[in-house]
């Protein structure tokens, strides 16, 4: 037996990885710990579902294009990382966003895409809804809670109950489908926007509760630059990943690329430690292990050494989606487009989810005389389009964005992204889930799991998830000061 430095090892280097190997550094230097970490990723780059593509005259989102702001880690992050003057905000000029109903594009009223209407009578002058659907919204905030809140319900449910079905189809569905590519029916509003159920608990009414959160100050968000609901950063969401890697390198993490783990022995005891084995029959000894992989790799993983945990983690679905960039000459399609983009109810039966311009959207994501646009196909029971060819699929979304939007010029560019199995969904029974993953999780002691598939799937939410772990971790393994032994293969 020997000792050494504690040791962390990460499987996943997407965002919830990457800051958890930030944490993990973080407070060992607070600690004055001497801690190892390394993060092991399967892919040969970092990133996961952040994925940025530079041509020479585009810049391109393969995954994410953008943060929330009203959730500060993703901020926050950026400023510790040194990448406040690269933030960029969305363009001022072109605030507005579309749904496509009842025939045609409707402007949306703002501030509805964050759930956080500013004004609410704007819901009234948009016209997305006829007048019955809008005295029904409206009527909302005199709509009786029920006697006994039910324990959870789904999206469609709540919402329809809540602001009647017309509203629920036409402003609240697409904007669902946009952010989960899922089915209202099947996710829980209690594990995706619990926020709802507390304003209607609290105020008796989603409309009333929101006016009164809106005379409260936003949340504690830096004031020194501009600030828009969303953000990315100049060079793309890239930039986040390579600043976190640039600084665990500097921080001596190993950095691994192109190793898949194949499974894991977790600790039984306080004492033991956890064996990570990799394809290539390597094993790695952790005393702290934080699995940040999709829900199904990570049950992958777990099966062998605890079946439950990999029955549990397999029931979270997934949606698969694609991302499909074009660009175009911009005077081809400059007169027919406005505002940011379009979402399309799940009810106008069309393979587009949503389209955004990203050259109106973003400064420089194009260059003069050219237009970005991205377009998002596939979700819930809507994935067989990505069965089809690249081309096929170009001529899908041209076909909608002709009919839609009346574009028929031709792209001179394409790229399709497809994400197979790249949105977990928070269907009922969620919680529950979640409640029997931290009840395991107890028994094996240092064991974290952290990502997408579990506490909020955006990126401030994958980076909190990320952080909480880290910490964590480092509390876990400093609170035991036992030597571990150094393996043959280890680190
Ligand atoms: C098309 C699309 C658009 C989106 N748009 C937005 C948006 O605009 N804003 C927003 O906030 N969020 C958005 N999201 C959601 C957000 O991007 C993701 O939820 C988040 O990036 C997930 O991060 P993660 O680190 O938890 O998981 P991932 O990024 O999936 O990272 C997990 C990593 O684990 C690795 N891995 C898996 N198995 C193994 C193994 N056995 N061994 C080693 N490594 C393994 C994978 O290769 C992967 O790199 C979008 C997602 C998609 C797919």
């Amino acid at each position: 037996m020997i000792s050494r430095p504690r040791h962390v090892v990460i499987i996943g280097g997407g965002i919830t990885g990457l800051s958890a190997a930030y944490a993990v550094m973080e407070e060992a230097k607070k600690a004055h710990a001497s801690v190892q970490c390394t993060v092991l990723e399967q892919d040969s780059r970092w990133g996961g579902k952040i994925l940025t593509h530079a041509t020479q005259d585009l810049l391109m989102e393969a995954g994410p294009d953008s943060f929330l702001t009203t959730k500060p880690a993703a901020i926050e992050l950026c400023r510790a990382l040194g990448l406040e003057s690269r933030l960029l905000p969305t363009n001022a000029e072109h605030n507005q966003t579309f749904a496509f109903c009842r025939g045609k594009l409707r402007e949306l009223p703002q501030g509805l895409l964050a759930f956080r209407p500013q004004r609410v009578d704007h819901f009234m002058r948009s016209g997305v809804l006829s007048v019955p659907g809008m005295l029904r919204m409206g009527a909302e905030r005199f709509w009786p809670r029920p006697t006994r809140l039910p324990a959870d319900e789904s999206m469609s449910e709540f919402f329809s109950r809540r602001f009647g079905a017309e509203a629920f189809h036409n402003l609240l569905e697409p904007l669902v489908a946009g952010i989960y590519a899922g089915d209202a029916q099947e996710l829980s509003i209690q594990a995706t926007f619990p926020r709802f159920r507390e304003l209607e608990r609290d105020y008796g009414s989603v409309i009333k509760g929101m006016r009164a959160l809106q005379a409260r100050p936003p949340k504690n968000l830096p004031s020194s630059f501009p600030m828009t609901m969303f953000m990315s950063l100049r060079g793309g969401l890239g930039e986040l990943t390579q600043a976190l890697t640039g600084i665990l390198g500097a921080q001596k993490v190993h950095l691994r690329l192109g190793e898949t783990v194949q499974y894991v022995e977790p600790a039984f005891h306080d004492d033991d430690s956890h064996r990570i084995f990799l394809r290539d029959g390597q094993c790695l000894v952790g005393d702290a292990l934080i699995v940040t992989t999709p829900a199904y790799s990570a049950a992958k993983i777990l099966e062998q050494a605890c079946p439950e945990f990999a029955t549990i983690l397999n029931d979270i679905p997934y949606a698969s989606t694609a991302t499909v960039s074009l660009a175009y000459q911009a005077e081809s399609i400059r007169p027919l487009i406005r505002g940011f983009g379009f979402v399309v109810p799940r009810k106008e039966q069309r393979a587009l989810l949503a389209a955004t311009w990203s050259s109106l959207k973003w400064q420089g994501r194009s260059k003069a005389g050219e237009i970005l646009v991205r377009t998002y196909v596939g979700g819930r029971g809507r994935d067989i389009i990505l069965e089809k060819e690249d081309q096929e699929i170009g001529q899908v979304i041209q076909q909608e964005l002709a009919e839609l939007v009346g574009v028929t010029a031709k792209p001179h560019f394409m790229e399709v992204n497809r994400w197979h199995r790249g949105m977990p969904q928070y269907v009922l029974g969620h919680q529950e889930r979640l409640s029997s993953i931290a009840s395991l999780l107890q028994g094996k002691p240092r064991l974290y799991l952290a990502g997408a598939a579990y506490r909020g799937i955006g990126i401030p939410d994958c980076i909190k998830d990320g952080m909480q772990a880290g910490k964590e971790a480092i509390q876990g393994i400093l609170g035991d000061h036992a030597p571990v032994s150094l393996e043959k293969d280890g680190l």
